[in-house]
């Protein structure tokens, strides 16, 4: 019987030698707010159910790191829309992401929450980036949750190479400006 193959853990980009390993703060602080990601489900639709088999046994989000939802926006720092948002609710969404704290990342996940999908009416927000900004966009109606884990591992990416200082930065603060929220 073979042996079986054992993944090992990254090695982080620095000096190694006997027992030592250099590198720098961002990298490590990198390395572990993306293996260590909270998210916050928004979830309005079936899209949401997508989401429900992605944290089933069969796919499994805990193997990210993920498996702690929180349904708390001040106890999260991912903030995943999945479903049709209504205008009405437009400024609701808003509100949570503004709750949440700093760094924080957004998944919008499925047609109608990246672009009203189907539902070109005068009720459906035609977009959440209207009233946020998104980092990672899951097409499909619905995504699969092979896709939902594509986006969340689009979003790990984007955390592990996320600079410390970006979130002061004069371009995170105009895009702030631009969706008036306050930084
Ligand atoms: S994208 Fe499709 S599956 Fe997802 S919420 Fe909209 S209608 Fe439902």
């Amino acid at each position: 019987m073979s042996a079986p193959t054992i993944s090992k853990a990254e090695v982080l980009e620095g000096y190694m030698g006997e027992g030592y390993q250099l590198t720098t703060v961002e990298k490590v602080l990198g390395l572990a707010r993306a293996n260590s990601i909270w998210p916050l489900p928004f979830a309005t639709s079936c899209c949401g159910i997508e989401f429900m088999a992605t944290m089933g046994a069969n796919y499994d989000l805990a193997r990210f790191g993920m498996e702690r939802l929180s349904f708390s926006p001040r106890q999260a720092d991912l903030l995943m829309v999945m479903g049709t948002i209504s205008k009405k609710m437009g400024p609701i969404l808003k509100q949570v992401y503004t709750q949440m704290a700093e760094p924080k990342w957004v998944l919008s996940v499925g047609a109608c929450a990246c672009s009203g999908g189907i539902f070109d009416t005068y009720s459906v927000l035609q977009g959440i980036d209207k009233v946020i900004p998104v980092d990672v966009y899951v097409p499909g109606c619905p995504p699969r949750p092979e896709q939902i884990i594509d986006g969340v591992l689009k979003i790990q990416e984007l955390v592990k190479h996320e600079t410390m200082r970006r979130r002061y930065s004069p371009e995170y603060q105009h895009l702030l400006d631009k969706y008036q929220i306050g930084g």
